[in-house]
């Protein structure tokens, strides 16, 4: 029989219960105990909601306080030789001293890094490999968690983070130290892992393995079939190997060749591959198929997906075939169940982790002869489709008419930016090594509170917009007394840069609780495109307008970028994403023009996110570039020559997306760059960036106040790559997360530090 299976669930908990528990007991509030219990309460919460659901094939160890990376890094014993030092940790000490660093007395213990899980917006903790590093089985945790549903009466497949994707993803503690070098080492660990699952019952693994949907080079490859020629051999326990976040491609024969009993793929992602893999498949082997999207919010096409199905049944037989989300349900929202202000017609277009449960057991009831039985959640999903394909809401005739006008014309500026510099010159008059920020001001308590006021109806909005205008006031005087030379409103009317936009743009919504995990007890709340995309009326015009009536000095408009509003959003899948973030950039243009019209001469559109859409796969990354630099372009080119466009970035990985920055096309960027020591700029060098830099001096992750004498030191340096007609002065990032006390003596610093090399330069 066809069985219905699950590779991950949610882990926070449909009331972010773990979240809650953490923070607790990180205050000190709680005991361990405690935490523990409603981690394990959460765990059998999740198995059963599974089991009643239908699900055959139940996963454990997908589970996790923190991060499962992070998980195996202590189940394999590769704990930092730093962390030795702590003074008789507790096991959960050590753990969260490595997730988030720790005290003792005067010594300090730094984090471990954390960093993106592929194109997710998960973020995992980057294992530290020592050249001879060694490894032991030093933790239980995915044998005690099978255990643990094992007494509670289920049955499950205990997950495993795979040997080569985690040595892949590690980072080396020395510089010429390759992770994958202590492979051989690292197994016996796993072989151990597995022996004592098989003991304790198990009679499947699931093990992790999405570096086989990466490009690969010789040395990976010899690894998969190393490490799997000796995991494949423990006695009485199968592996599924799973991959997902897109296709096998070139690694298929690969992946489909290593001697298991089973391989998962990603048909949302990857639907073209099936037939691929069908033809590849060893005899006996299984296959479990993802054909529910395990990374977005959309009801599945079970109709689509049945087919699916039964074409692997017809080609294997049902016996070998599984039904499964694409990727961990991990990536999908709790539960749809929770909402209660979206409207019906779009909740019926949803599904979270819990809906995408039953789409799994409907599919495996139609595909096992249960056709009537299953027909109900059939007929749903048809109307679903239905009602999204017909409704104007997701096919609105204005906004596909302005798509198709849009000409070459639109997507660039009428000159280049070396005319459009000397008019801007001549307009803007400012000052050499201009000095600006990155748009937000703290938002303090009291910002918050009147918020909160507000939405409570406690306030007016009137009164509101009274208090608001009071705060960007304030900031303005303040920054003319530290004396910047483009000043900021300061976003105080922002809770989120993407939320913001996203509430005035129609197409696009907002849940209560679609929490999904970034890190740790981390969540964020994704807004959902789920129609086309238009800008009723301006978004952001009236603040920036009254900011510019206070002063004589440029404002500078602030505006989220395409790119940035569609990466972190969960996107429509019914038309390519770029044609999403087309729509997007038409609605930003449109704001742009108005900030123009109202007077605003200096507009900076964000695109924090740009290196984020970055593909997996070399062979897609042009593709990508080239509509998400369209996209900007569309958004940023209306406007005259005197129009001084900026667009910031937080990251300082530019290696290989420099060039197409510079395709942007923005007169002015703004970068991360104080961390590294203007390590970044080292990409500046070999390449010849057109347009004006501002790399950040004041590093506003850090409560520090840098000192006028840091910032120098990092301007001379950033004027040593950077042509001092190009150079601007300006922090790394926006400033909201800082405290009045720290932004205002840091930035008189930053712009003393400007005055002297100005004079020193004798500019
Ligand atoms: N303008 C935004 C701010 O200052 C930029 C934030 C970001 O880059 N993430 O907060
Ligand atoms: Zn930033």
């Amino acid at each position: 029989m066809t069985l219905a299976a699950n590779l991950g669930y949610p882990r926070l908990g449909a009331k972010r219960e773990l979240k809650w528990a953490l923070e607790s007991y990180w205050a000190g509030k709680t005991s361990a105990a405690d935490l523990l219990q409603t981690a394990k309460a959460l765990r059998l919460e999740h198995w059963q909601t599974q089991q009643a659901a239908g699900i055959d094939v139940i996963p454990s160890n997908d589970f996790s306080l923190y991060d499962h990376v992070l998980d195996t890094t202590l189940m394999v014993g590769a704990v930092p030789q730093r962390y030795a030092k702590l003074n008789q940790p507790t096991a959960l000490d050590l753990y969260f001293a490595m997730a988030r660093g720790t005290q003792q007395g005067e010594t300090s213990f730094a984090a471990m890094e954390m960093t993106k899980w592929f194109d997710t917006n998960y973020h995992y903790i980057v294992p530290e490999i020592e050249p001879h590093q060694t490894y032991r089985l030093a933790s239980t945790k995915v044998v005690d968690e099978f255990i643990e549903a094992k007494e509670a009466g289920i049955h499950t497949r205990p997950v495993l983070f795979g040997p080569v994707s985690y040595l892949l993803l590690s980072k080396s503690t020395s510089a010429d130290g390759v992770p994958l070098d202590t492979l051989s080492q690292l197994l016996p660990v796993y072989v151990e892992a597995l022996q004592r699952l098989a003991a304790a019952g198990a009679d499947w693994a699931q093990i992790d393995e999405p570096c086989l949907v990466l490009d690969l080079d010789e040395s990976a490859r010899k690894a998969y079939a190393d490490a799997y020629n000796q995991l494949g051999q423990v006695a009485n326990i199968r592996l599924l190997i799973a991959t997902y976040f897109g296709a096998l491609g070139d690694n298929l024969e690969l992946a489909a060749g290593l001697p298991v009993y089973g391989l998962h793929i990603d048909l949302a992602r990857a639907p073209e591959q099936l037939e691929k893999v069908l033809a590849q498949l060893p005899a006996e082997k299984t296959l479990s198929l993802g054909v529910v999207d395990g990374r977005n919010v959309w009801r599945a096409d079970l109709d689509a997906a049945l087919k699916k199905v039964q074409t692997a049944v017809s080609a294997l037989g049902a016996e070998r075939v599984q039904i499964a989300p694409s990727c961990s349900l991990m990536f999908s929202p709790h539960d749809l169940n929770l909402e209660t202000k979206l409207d019906d017609e779009l909740k019926s277009w949803l599904a979270f982790a819990r809906q995408k449960l039953d789409e799994l057991a409907a599919l495996k009831q139609a595909v096992s002869g249960g056709a009537e039985a299953a027909a109900d959640s059939f007929t749903v999903s048809r109307a679903a489709l239905k009602s999204r394909h017909a409704s104007a809401r997701t096919h609105n005739p204005q906004v596909r008419q302005r798509l198709e006008a849009v000409n070459a014309s639109m997507l660039n500026r009428a000159h280049d930016f070396e005319t459009r510099k000397i008019a801007q010159a001549k307009k803007l008059g400012l000052p050499p090594l201009p000095t600006t920020t990155i748009g937000s001001f703290p938002q303090t308590a009291e910002v918050r509170a009147q918020r909160s006021a507000k939405n409570k109806g406690a306030l007016t909005q009137a009164q509101y917009d009274e208090f608001l205008k009071a705060e960007i006031a304030r900031t303005i005087q303040k920054q003319e007394e530290i004396g910047l030379d483009v000043l900021v409103h300061g976003e105080f009317e922002r809770t989120d840069m993407v939320e913001y936009f996203g509430e005035r743009l129609t197409g696009i919504a907002f849940t209560q609780n679609g929490w999904v995990q970034s890190y740790g007890s981390r969540a964020v709340r994704p807004p959902i495109i789920f129609g086309d995309v238009a800008r009723p009326a301006p978004m952001t015009v009236a603040w920036s307008a009254y900011a510019q009536t206070l002063t004589n000095k440029l404002v500078k408009g602030m505006l989220t970028g395409p790119v940035t509003i569609l990466e972190w959003s969960f996107v429509r899948d019914d038309q390519p994403r770029s044609v999403t973030c087309r729509q997007l950039a038409l609605a930003i243009r449109d704001e742009v023009l108005d900030l123009e019209g109202a007077g605003i001469q200096v507009i900076q559109i964000d695109e924090p996110a740009f290196r984020e859409g970055f593909p997996l796969r070399k062979a897609e990354q042009n593709d990508y570039l080239k509509w998400a630099i369209e996209a900007f372009k569309l958004s940023a080119s209306g406007v005259r020559d005197e129009t001084q466009i900026h667009t910031h970035m937080c990251y300082a990985e530019f290696d290989n997306i420099i060039e197409a920055i510079g395709l942007m096309d923005a007169d002015v960027i703004s970068i991360e760059a104080s961390r590294s020591k203007m390590e970044l700029l080292d990409a500046f060098k070999q390449y010849q960036y057109p347009g004006e830099i501002g790399p950040g001096i004041y590093d506003i992750h850090s409560p520090n106040i840098p000192t006028q004498a840091e910032m120098e030191d990092l301007l001379e340096r950033a004027a040593q790559v950077v042509p001092v007609e190009r150079l601007w002065i300006n922090p790394d990032c926006g400033l909201k997360t800082r405290q009045w006390e720290q932004v205002i003596p840091a930035l008189t610093n930053m712009v003393n530090a400007a005055q002297a090399l100005r004079q020193q330069l004798k500019v």
